[in-house]
């Protein structure tokens, strides 16, 4: 069996935007990745209390975003798989379903920026390196990080790509506003988005 190298991109994509499919597609190109599996998380712990549009919706919305890129592809893994829904653990699950492939975490510059906050990074880095996206705004000190979390800057790549000012959070202000997202989001999705009414409220 030759062992793939898989990508796996977390986010709440509420909704997913141009920004996250130009980091997944960078870093699926320059790290020769095999496939980039999007995984909407379902109740994200870091926004608990926040509104956000129902797993349902955003799962369609990757679904859409991705659909023309044999790369890409869709993953229930975190939305189909009781709560708590730490990445960690859902790495360390993703490191038992492929244990002969070699795991990449994706995530942006603001990520990786608070990474040694989260629940048990040493486990995400046990079971897979990170690919990282600069995100403006984003300042990253890894060597102050790699203090805290021994072994982080072994296991980081950084993804050459252009900055991408989108943000999910920027898109549903906008709608609110009424003002347009075309050239944010993929078509498909804008028009899911406009047919539904998602983020007007
Ligand atoms: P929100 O504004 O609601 O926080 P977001 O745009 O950051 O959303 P998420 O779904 O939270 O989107 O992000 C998933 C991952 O994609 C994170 O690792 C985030 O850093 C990364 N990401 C999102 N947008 C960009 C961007 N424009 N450039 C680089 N990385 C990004």
């Amino acid at each position: 069996m030759t062992s793939s190298r898989i990508g796996i991109f977390g986010g709440t994509f509420d909704p997913p935007h141009l920004g996250h499919l130009l980091l997944a597609e960078n870093a699926a190109d320059q790290l020769n990745l095999n496939v980039v599996l999007f995984a909407p998380a379902a109740d994200p712990p870091h926004k608990q209390g926040e509104r956000i549009a129902s797993a349902e919706h955003r799962l369609a919305m990757v679904e859409m975003a991705i659909a023309d890129n044999p790369r890409f592809a869709l993953s229930r893994v975190d939305v189909d798989r009781p709560g708590p829904h730490y990445t960690f653990d859902m790495i360390a699950l993703l490191a038992q379903q492929y244990p002969a492939d070699e795991l990449y975490f994706l995530l942006g510059g603001d990520a990786l920026r608070d990474f040694t906050q989260w629940n048990n990074p040493d486990v995400i880095i046990a079971n897979a390196r990170l690919a990282v996206m600069q995100r403006p705004g984003a300042q990253i000190d890894l060597s102050s990080m790699e203090a805290e979390l021994p072994g982080l800057i072994a296991r980081t790549t950084f993804v050459n790509a252009p900055e991408i000012g989108i943000s999910a959070t920027t898109i549903r202000e906008r709608l609110r506003r009424s003002h347009s997202i075309r050239y944010q989001v993929p078509a498909a999705v804008e028009r899911y988005i406009t047919e539904r009414g998602l983020y007007l409220g």
